[in-house]
């Protein structure tokens, strides 16, 4: 790891008092301390192409890893239930500010612990319970927060859920047929696998015509909107809600705003939506918040702010198309025939399932995710379908070239896979040990933030993206 006096390179008692923690950690409980060590290095050589995942920069990890966790600080700025929020205060302002910046939002709620309570919240805050809304379905690309029945989303409200039509494209024509029908009064879009772009402005004519509201949940593309690279949710929906840790390369938590729509007077006729919005939040569904999540998201937001973000989503896309352009020419099926985000979707070839897909490669130091795709028949924990992103892989630096290296690894290990029976299979020790080598070569090569080989550039040139 990076120890704290190298990366800060002074002696401020913070810096002591976090590079004191990772000493002590690792004198008094070393089971904890190797364990960690150990994820710190699967990370490092391993290529992950999880598309829900990002990475943090150490100086992200630094805050949430700093001494303003112990403030208990029930409240928003300046009304807090408790002492000592001062500074406080001033983080979470100017983790406000900036998120605000990002996305070009006029209300910013950065109290959200998670993308899913920032769905349930918005749901509370406009709907009772039994009210009817409209979803995109799980197995389509939907979240589970979205309605899906095993959620409490799908247990409170009458959900009419939505999906893809045949060409894998999203069903705006069957939304708004169900609009009519069924007079929702919230239209809940974004998805978790959709690798196509979304017509936000379509969706909220849609739901003009019924007077429903629009929840755009972007989580799986927030980096994208931030860099302009994918049409803004922000005016468009009344409601924006996203997580911090996928693409905007922040802690685990999550953030409601809101745009054009913020002063627009909800249903009593007194407050607004923004209004409602902040005592949904607190007091109705959270206590204390996260102080050192939101002070990461402030630093996380001022990352996204530098012009190094704006090439890095760039890198995104133009990843994502080379994968899918690889896996087409090497005879795959990819979904929607390509993507517009950073979401690659392919059906696993052969007699092969997603699951088999998934494990193989991570056999190989080669990280996915299996998927249902478009009409799966298979379930859920043994899809059809594998699921790429290229968040990760953008950020260690590879480009649209080693992409077409990394399908062809991907390629060979697919290729070698020997299904057995009940899940079971085999995968020549040559072809995994070869393939492995050349992903630890990439990962070597093209190291993350935190890696060793890194650790240097971060002293000396700062918040590089
Ligand atoms: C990952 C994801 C979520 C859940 O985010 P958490 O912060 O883990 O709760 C919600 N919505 C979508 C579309 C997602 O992809």
């Amino acid at each position: 790891m990076v120890s704290v006096e190298q990366s800060h390179g002074n002696d401020s008692h913070l810096g002591q008092y976090l590079g004191q923690g990772v000493g002590a950690l690792q004198r008094q409980d070393p089971e904890l301390y190797r364990l960690l060590e150990l994820e710190h290095e699967r990370q490092l050589e391993t290529l992950s192409l999880v598309a829900s995942c990002g990475v943090v920069d150490p100086s992200v990890l630094a805050v949430t890893g700093s001494s303003i966790v112990n403030v208990t600080a029930e409240g928003y700025p300046g009304k807090r239930y408790h002492a000592g929020c001062r500074n406080v205060d001033e983080v979470e302002n100017l983790a406000i500010e900036r998120a605000k910046r990002v996305f070009g939002a006029r209300y910013v709620n950065v109290q959200p612990h998670c993308a899913s309570y920032a769905n349930h919240t918005v749901m509370q805050s406009v709907l009772n319970p039994g009210d009817t809304i409209l979803g995109m379905a799980l197995d389509q690309g939907g979240h589970l927060t979205h309605g899906s029945p095993v959620n409490l989303s799908g247990k409170l409200y009458d959900v009419h859920p939505y999906g893809l039509d045949d060409t894998d494209a999203l069903d705006y024509g069957r939304m708004a047929e169900l609009a009519q029908e069924h007079r929702p009064k919230l239209i809940v879009c974004g998805t978790t696998s959709f690798p196509r772009a979304i017509d936000f402005d379509r969706i909220r004519s849609i739901a003009d015509e019924v007077g429903a509201y629009v929840l755009a949940d972007v989580t799986h593309i927030g980096g994208l909107i931030a860099a302009g690279l994918h049409a803004s949710s922000i005016d468009a929906a009344h409601f924006t809600t996203t997580c911090t840790f996928k693409q905007l390369y922040g802690p685990r938590g999550g953030l409601i705003m809101m745009g054009r729509d913020a002063d627009t007077l909800s249903a009593d006729g007194k407050r607004t939506l923004s209004q409602r919005i902040q005592s949904a939040v607190f007091p109705m569904m959270q206590g204390s918040p996260e102080v050192h999540t939101i002070a990461a998201k402030a630093r996380a937001m001022g990352r996204l702010l530098e012009p190094g973000f704006r090439e890095l989503a760039e890198r995104i896309v133009a990843n994502a198309a080379a994968m899918a352009k690889a896996l087409t020419a090497r005879g795959y099926e990819v979904v929607s025939g390509g993507t517009d985000n950073h979401i690659v979707l392919f059906r696993a070839p052969g007699g092969l399932n997603g699951l088999i897909a998934e494990r193989a490669l991570e056999r190989c130091d080669i990280l996915v995710n299996k998927n249902k795709v478009p009409g799966d028949t298979r379930s859920a924990t043994v899809p059809s379908g594998v699921r790429l992103g290229s968040n990760t892989v953008a950020l260690r630096g590879l480009g649209p070239s080693e992409m077409d290296t990394c399908v062809d690894l991907l390629d060979t290990v697919l290729r070698a896979v020997e299904p057995g029976g009940g899940g079971a299979f085999h995968v020549d020790e040559a072809v995994r040990a070869d393939v492995a080598a050349q992903v630890h070569r990439l990962c070597r090569d093209f190291p993350l933030p935190y890696d060793r080989s890194a650790a240097a550039d971060l002293v000396g040139a700062g918040a590089e993206l």
